[in-house]
């Protein structure tokens, strides 16, 4: 293998090919699976990697092709969008800027109101009935516009903290439509509250 295949320490150091343990996540508290379970065999890095939604020779940017859809909430520089897929979750959102924007090019008005936007999402999801905590993360992986994750948390229920809160929105049975719609009207006027305008809620 060459250098640029496996370009660093790390990557070298690596079982390519193999399975790793599950052995680490079982009987985690965190951990939704148990019985006999095998980790796929690793997969050798792929340099360079594939571009992304968005990026010069990947599929269009979702988000720049379909700006109103599942928008929930609006104002000048951000929207909030739901329902865009089944959810086991009482609430599942993204927030995304209005422009496309990566990460690290978000311009300096954005960034400012970054933080406030997400304090002010995890408030509003947790005005849900039975919503305990909302997660919120950024990975980034699949579309170049910058999109940050909401996960609506259901109260007292401990086994969803943590990052597999992620898998269990999969797993578990889908909310029925009309209450993830009375549940994103719940959320959109909560934010219009403090400014911005609740999008689309008649359906
Ligand atoms: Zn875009």
């Amino acid at each position: 293998m060459s250098e640029t295949e496996r370009p660093s320490d790390y990557h070298r150091r690596l079982p390519y090919g193999e399975r790793v343990s599950a052995e680490p996540l079982l009987g985690g508290p965190f951990f939704p699976f148990e019985g006999d379970l095998q980790v796929v065999p690793l997969d050798e890095p792929v340099l360079p990697e594939p571009p992304r939604a968005g990026e010069p020779g990947g599929k269009p940017c979702f988000t720049c092709t379909n700006p109103e859809l599942d928008a929930i909430w609006g104002d000048d520089q951000w929207r909030l969008k739901s329902g865009f897929q089944q959810n086991g979750l009482p609430m599942v959102a993204l927030l995304v800027p209005r422009e496309h924007y990566r990460l690290d090019n978000l311009p300096p008005e954005l960034t400012a109101t970054l933080g406030p936007m997400i304090q002010r999402v995890a408030g509003a999801i947790r005005q849900i009935e039975g919503v305990g905590r909302t997660h919120f993360n950024r990975w980034g992986d699949g579309s170049e516009h910058f999109h940050v994750w909401f996960l609506a948390r259901p109260l007292g229920m401990m086994q969803l903290r943590g990052a597999m809160i992620a898998a269990w929105d999969d797993l578990l049975p889908p909310v029925p439509t009309e209450e993830f719609q009375a549940n994103a009207r719940t959320v959109a006027t909560a934010l219009s509250e403090q400014g911005g305008v609740a999008l689309g809620l008649g359906k």
